[in-house]
């Protein structure tokens, strides 16, 4: 079997497995990460069974969507966002999972065209307290979410799903399930607060066994599927 389908085969008994060992009994998304891969090979995945792409820069995902309009993807959105692209971001894509101020999501909710359905949406939180790191801090995240939760209200063209993260990039396993445990906790407070949010995005080709063992039902794996991204990115573009 060639390489990316061989790989989604070893990663969904992989991703069956984590369900198993953990307490939860919950059906895992895969996203495919395909930023730094050609387009041919998201056709590929797609033949393989993949419905959904994460992409991280607007321009690379627009130039390769542009090949891709026949196949019925589920595009997700999750690199840093500028205001200025906002736009596009939400006129070509169906969930954007890296929000993190209400200025966005203004932004995102206004220019999404009325015959589209609600943006799917995932706040970012910075799990691992490095200030380089984006996302909302998660030592002051009530008070940040209940702001934006509070501006939903005048977004009918958003749909909060959710939170998102990225943790430590450290060996150290302990510091990453502790991360792993604070997002699930904030993730069941932020549940029963509103009733459309389903989604715990965590986890990508290094951690994301641990991550579904931990609560993750949404996994955004690149690497693992694609092997080395090949297109160099531009860090200016996105
Ligand atoms: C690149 C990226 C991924 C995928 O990372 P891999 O280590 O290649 O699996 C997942 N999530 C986000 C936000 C990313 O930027």
């Amino acid at each position: 079997m060639p390489i990316i389908p061989k790989n989604i085969s070893q990663i969904n008994q992989n991703i069956q497995e984590a369900i198993t060992l953990s307490s939860f009994d919950e059906k895992v998304t895969l996203v495919a990460v395909s930023k730094g891969q050609p387009f041919t090979n998201i056709v590929t995945a797609f033949d393989a069974g993949i419905i959904n792409f994460g992409e991280n820069y607007l321009q690379e995902a627009l130039d390769k969507k542009s090949h891709l309009e026949k196949l019925a993807i589920q595009w997700h959105f999750l690199g840093p966002i500028q205001s200025n692209k906002c736009k596009l971001i939400t006129e070509n894509f169906d969930w954007v999972h890296s929000i993190d101020r209400v200025k966005v999501m203004k932004l995102l909710n206004d220019f999404r065209p009325s015959y589209m359905r609600p943006l799917n949406i995932c706040i970012q939180i910075n799990s691992s307290g490095e200030e380089t790191k984006s996302g909302i801090a998660i030592n002051n995240a009530h008070e940040y979410l209940n702001d934006l939760i509070a501006s939903l209200k005048e977004l009918p063209m958003l749909k909060l799903r959710g939170i998102m993260s990225i943790p430590s990039n450290t060996e150290n396993i302990n510091q990453v399930v502790t991360e792993f445990k604070s997002m699930y906790k904030l993730y069941t407070e932020l549940k029963t607060q509103i009733d459309t949010v389903d989604t715990l995005s965590m986890g990508m080709s290094n951690d994301y066994k641990l991550a579904i063992e931990h609560g993750s039902n949404l996994v955004r794996i690149g690497t693992a599927i694609f092997g080395a991204r090949e297109i160099k990115i531009n860090g200016s573009d996105n």
